[in-house]
């Protein structure tokens, strides 16, 4: 960390400083110049609160010179990490994309979802068990039955399976029926007391954006996990709030190659719950791939239309198919398969 004193700061200043570093069990080293001290810090600086340093006397600023985080940085991991999912990798050159339902309804709904999502060519599979609802009286989903019926189903397609863990409470449940990756919903991205469950355990985690989440909470979001010792965590981008209403979100692109480069663990994509709209699917799902996203979170239903949750958004099985093929062209122009 540098810190740069007020122009004029007195020496006992610039000692209470210096003593403030030591206490956190770092070495501090003074440059005086004609108009101004500079004093930094030298050891693990992320133990020093920027806030507590500039509250001190006779500081003017300071800027931390590492990244707060860590474990999840490619600062210090320079490879791709590939997860592996039950044999099928993530992160790696083949682009991996999780087709499903928004929610588990039916037996029958879901074996027909899965033999779709594997026809398509998909090697993952989504639904959700919990939803997570604006309404307190809109369907929240079928529960533990709804893991129930989506193991199954998935299992008979051979189909490891996505789903969102909403309440710390549920964790023994989830591990009880294997499920393959946990969601961590959008709206629980900065649930620290979640994320630190997740992080105790080894089952891959797929990490939603915060609608309103800056990159950098997101990546501190992600060290929560991976500082419990779960480092199989992948980023989703799943669009952010902003001024426009026309869509139901605003699909950050951007996101894609900053996280690439701040990051060494895999970047999915959900453009369904981006756009909102299934129209604008395979739009934003092109624009993902063609950004360099890992992956894809992309909801399907056998009939859209008659979906419980997020009808509007849903491909048909004919168009998640037809997606693929389309994907699979790009990833070959951009040196990937699907
Ligand atoms: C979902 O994927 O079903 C979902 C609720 O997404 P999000 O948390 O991004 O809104
Ligand atoms: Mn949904």
């Amino acid at each position: 960390m540098i810190i740069v004193m007020e122009n004029g700061a007195s020496d006992a200043q610039i000692e209470g400083v210096v003593k403030k570093i030591k206490e956190f069990g770092l070495d501090a080293n003074v440059s005086r110049g004609t108009e101004r001290t500079v004093i930094g810090a030298i050891g693990d600086e992320r133990k020093l609160d920027q806030e507590m340093i500039d509250a001190l006397p006779g500081v003017e600023n300071s800027m931390h010179i590492v990244k707060p985080y860590k474990i999840v940085a490619r600062e210090w991991h320079k490879e791709n990490t590939v997860i592996d999912i039950k044999g099928v990798p993530l992160g790696g050159k083949q682009i991996q994309i999780i087709g499903g339902p928004c929610s588990v309804e039916t037996q029958a709904q879901m074996e027909q979802s899965a033999k779709f999502v594997k026809a398509a060519g998909c090697r993952l599979m989504r639904g959700g068990a919990f939803k997570p609802r604006t309404s307190p009286y809109a369907f929240q989903g079928k529960g533990v039955e709804g893991l129930d019926i989506f193991r199954k189903a998935a299992d008979q397609q051979g189909l490891p399976i996505v789903t969102e863990l909403m309440d710390v409470r549920m964790l023994d449940t989830f591990l009880e029926y294997n499920v393959d990756v946990i969601q961590i919903g959008t709206r629980n991205m900065q649930n620290f007391d979640l994320l630190k469950e997740v992080g105790k355990i080894s089952t891959p985690v797929i990490l939603k954006r915060g609608m309103s989440a800056t990159i950098s909470e997101w990546l501190m979001a992600a060290e929560y996990i991976a500082a419990g010792g779960n480092h199989n965590i992948i980023f989703c981008e799943r669009g952010i709030r902003t001024y426009e209403t026309y869509y139901r979100n605003v699909l950050d692109v951007t996101a894609i190659p900053v996280l690439k480069k701040e990051t060494h663990l895999p970047v999915i994509v959900d453009p369904s719950h981006a756009g909102g709209k299934a129209w604008m699917v395979p739009a934003l799902s092109r624009a993902a791939i063609a950004a360099g996203a890992d992956g894809l979170l992309v909801e399907m239903h056998p009939k859209p239309c008659e979906a419980w949750c997020d009808a509007d958004q849903a491909l048909n099985p004919e168009e998640l198919k037809q997606l693929m093929g389309e994907l699979g062209g790009i990833a070959q122009v951009i040196g990937r398969s699907i």
